[in-house]
């Protein structure tokens, strides 16, 4: 293990089928200068981040956005566009977010699109961004409250992950980002959910030597992925791993992201078992660790109003839904699943 203070930096590559990306798990923000090209540069960030880190990027002009997702519209993309305008950005500008997955998933947006695509980079300043949202260069705004459905595939310069930024971030957002870490260990890394299970409280310590490793693991796993099927063709699918039922859950009762995750994790490791791919034991330990980092297990609303909004689900393919399930700890599985199946195993366990 690295002691405190004692930081490794690692560069991971992204491939993108345009553009290479690079992610540098506990590089400093103090350099984020090194990593800016001779162009002009402009700083999205959120008020929160403004107020706590601005003095990091002083001199240059910036944008900044009321924290939360509400901010993540057409609308404020179009104020940010018009800013730029007024600030004089050119199609040789550059463009750096800075902040958590909101601020990250408008900003690269808002780079894609303006005079038709600008370079940019971030700093993924929450845990949610630095290990999952930063990375794998999908962007996006939501529209009348469906989430990220305009957008682009387009992959940042740079994303610079600093674990020390995360010593401010409040205990709820940690347990956001956690979900996605458990998400990942699931996917791919039966060892990373062991090193979980041993003191998972250790995250809201901001353990330096803890959070870079998992940090470090989802990056590698999500960027694998990415880089052998970045447009969600095929292998990418397996990222959703409680996401089909955990965006049904966030739309019924608009609870955290990473919290809608976590039950939607459950969710598919009980449907698992009750396939026959999982057994018994592991989706215990599963609930187990949720549990111990305080994530929910179950929605807070009945099965009957999450498979309503499944229904109204935008990535549905007519009767059937890709749906991932575990094959154990550390391997999944993509099925294209009757909706009805579904139903049935929600409603009545069978
Ligand atoms: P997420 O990263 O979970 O997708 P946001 O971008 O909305 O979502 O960030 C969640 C909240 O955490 C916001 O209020 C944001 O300002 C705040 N935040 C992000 N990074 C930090 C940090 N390093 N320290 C303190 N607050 C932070
Ligand atoms: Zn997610």
């Amino acid at each position: 293990m690295t002691s405190p203070g004692k930081h490794r930096l690692e560069k991971i590559p992204v491939k993108g089928l345009q553009q290479e990306s690079m992610v540098l798990v506990g590089e400093k923000l103090g350099r984020l200068p090194d990593y800016l090209p001779r162009k002009k540069t402009f700083v999205l960030t959120d008020k929160n981040i403004q107020r706590l880190y601005g003095a990091a990027w002083e001199g240059l002009p910036v944008f900044v956005l009321e924290p939360g997702e509400q901010s993540k519209t057409l609308e404020t993309a179009g104020l940010a566009y018009r800013w730029l305008m007024d600030n004089g950005a050119d199609r040789s500008s550059f463009i750096t977010g800075i902040g958590g997955g909101m601020v990250c998933d408008l900003a690269g947006f808002v780079a894609s699109t303006f005079l038709r695509g600008l370079d940019f980079g971030f700093v993924a300043t929450s845990l949610l961004a630095q290990v999952d949202a930063s990375v794998g260069g999908k962007n996006g705004v939501n529209l009348d409250g469906y989430k990220n459905i305009i957008g682009t595939f387009n992959q940042p310069r740079f994303v610079i992950c600093d674990t020390r930024l995360l010593k401010t971030l409040p205990d709820q957002e940690i347990k956001n980002g956690m979900a996605e870490v458990v998400k990942h260990a699931l996917i791919d890394d039966k060892s990373m959910f062991e090193r979980l299970e041993q003191d998972p409280l250790a995250v809201f310590g901001k353990d330096q030597a803890l959070l870079h490793y998992l940090i470090s693991r989802s990056v590698h796993i999500k960027s694998g992925i990415v880089g052998r099927d970045e447009r969600e063709a095929g292998e990418r699918r397996k990222l959703n791993l409680g996401h089909t039922w955990g965006h049904a859950i966030e739309k019924t009762t608009k609870i955290p992201h990473g919290f809608a995750v976590s039950a939607g994790l459950a969710f598919s490791g009980k449907l698992s078992v009750h396939k026959g791919l999982m057994n018994p034991g592991d989706y215990e330990r599963l609930l187990r660790l949720l549990t111990k980092l305080g994530l929910p297990v179950s929605p807070p609303v009945s099965p009957e109003e999450v498979f309503d909004a499944l229904m109204r689900d935008k990535k549905r393919e007519g009767d059937t839904i890709h749906f991932v399930l575990n094959r154990g700890i550390g391997k999944v599985v993509v099925e294209s699943l009757p909706v009805e199946e579904i139903r049935a195993f929600a409603l009545n366990g069978r």
